[in-house]
């Protein structure tokens, strides 16, 4: 019973240490977000140690009784909270999840039509090197160059042409929302299933601020850390049809025991996702990047090369185009990063540069939404990103105001400094 910081100090002095760059920095990468405590208490308890490969009411373990209450409950409330038929919550990850619901969906060989990476596609959709580009087909759609919107007549003429067995919609980085039935439209004169990857906007579906995919698509993954800010892990929702296939495409598919421990704290994520305080906050995540759009597209961050690919954002992130800067993506990652903002670099359609420097920046908002922040820290974090982006800029000046907002808005204090 030796407390972590006595048995291992070394790994003690590391999550101390993340724990002191969490709280002193802002973090602004799209797809993180901060668990509340009681999801992690929830991650950290003793259903770490129980084994329950099945699922709850049919395991192939004995003393599964009270895993099987917290799964239930975490099924039942995702099935509420999406409207949904059929969930499964058992995936370790998004790509899992993902993983599953395509092999249950298609064989390998078969044809998929999703969103190319390199235009904000996820690598399970399809990439060269992941298993989905290794083992099936893929065929690509791509986002318009002048509008930066997903090219739905590009959608619509590739699965008529390939007649897809599965067309993907969902991203990593794109800042606007699909048009979920014209995608059904196009399934079904294709024949193809629809699977909806809504990893980065579950939290703003659960708030009633983006259409609802589950209502469109056969199949709907997610995960549970983005915008819907539990802990680290992949969902599954379906319509019934599908449930037998998915079920046994997760276990023994591709997973053995499931992380009941994960699983009881995505319960405690669903729960906190169906209160009105959750809703307050994607309003805020939503209303901030809106903020942070507008002060990016203004003149003088204009006049410093700065744009915002389609000119907004509907949703938590905005992705800035540096194709007119003097920066590229890998210099704009680390000025941020010298004052004190976490945001990752990013292509942007047609990048000019190779992916590992990248002509673009993705930047979210649901962390700082999870801290309290409000549309006038919104504001103040925007105007200090357009400052860093400048030629001249003041680091120290900046990096003081990045205090500021971080000591407006303790983290985790419960958790000391
Ligand atoms: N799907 C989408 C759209 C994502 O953006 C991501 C992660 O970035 C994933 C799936 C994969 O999730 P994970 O990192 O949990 O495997």
């Amino acid at each position: 019973n030796t407390p972590l910081h006595e048995l291992d100090p070394e790994i003690a002095a590391a999550v101390d240490a993340e724990l002191r760059r969490q709280q002193s920095t802002l973090e602004m990468i799209a797809s993180e977000n901060f668990a509340p405590l009681a999801v992690m208490e929830a991650q950290g308890s003793v259903l770490t140690n129980k084994y329950a490969e099945g699922y709850p009411g049919r395991r192939y373990y004995g003393g599964c009784e009270h895993v099987d209450v917290a799964e239930q409950i975490a099924i039942d409330r995702v099935k509420e909270l999406f409207g949904a038929e059929y969930a499964n919550v058992q995936p370790h990850s998004g790509a899992s999840a993902n993983q599953a619901a395509l092999f249950a969906l298609a064989q390998p060989g078969d044809t998929i039509l999703g969103l190319d990476l390199a235009h904000g596609g996820h690598l399970t959709h399809g990439m060269r090197l992941n298993f989905s580009g290794k083992q099936f087909n893929v065929v690509a759609y791509h986002v318009d160059g002048e509008t930066g919107l997903v090219d739905m007549a590009e959608v619509e003429r590739l699965a008529k042409e390939h007649r897809p067995k599965v067309i993907i919609a969902g991203w990593s980085a794109y800042p606007r929302q699909l048009d979920f039935a014209e995608f059904r439209r196009i399934a079904d004169e294709a024949g193809a299933h629809l699977w909806v990857d809504m990893a980065h906007f579950a939290g703003l579906v659960a708030a009633g601020l983006h259409p609802n995919p589950v209502e469109h698509a056969d199949v709907v993954t997610s995960t549970t850390h983005k915008t819907l800010g539990g802990p680290r892990g992949g969902i599954i929702l379906a319509k019934k049809d599908f449930a037998k296939k998915l079920n046994s495409s997760v276990f023994p598919g591709f997973q053995g025991g499931p992380l009941e421990h994960v699983i009881a704290a995505k319960a405690v994520s669903f729960k906190v996702a169906a209160s009105e305080e959750f809703a307050e906050r994607q309003r805020r995540t939503v209303d901030g990047a809106r903020i942070l759009a507008e002060r990016l597209t203004a003149p003088d961050a204009r006049e410093a090369g700065v744009n915002v690919l389609s000119g907004g954002t509907d949703v938590h992130l905005i992705l800035v185009d540096l194709r007119a800067s003097e920066l590229d993506g890998q210099q704009a990652e680390d000025r941020l990063h010298e004052v004190g903002i976490t945001v990752n670099r990013n292509a942007v359609p047609n990048d000019p540069r190779p992916p590992m420097v990248t002509s673009g920046l993705r930047i979210g908002t649901p962390a700082l939404a999870t801290r309290g922040f409000t549309a006038e820290d919104f504001a103040e974090v925007a105007d200090v990103i357009a400052e860093t982006l400048k030629p001249s800029y003041d680091a120290s000046a900046l990096a003081a105001r990045v205090r500021v907002l971080a000591d407006k808005h303790p983290l985790y204090p419960a958790l000391g400094e």
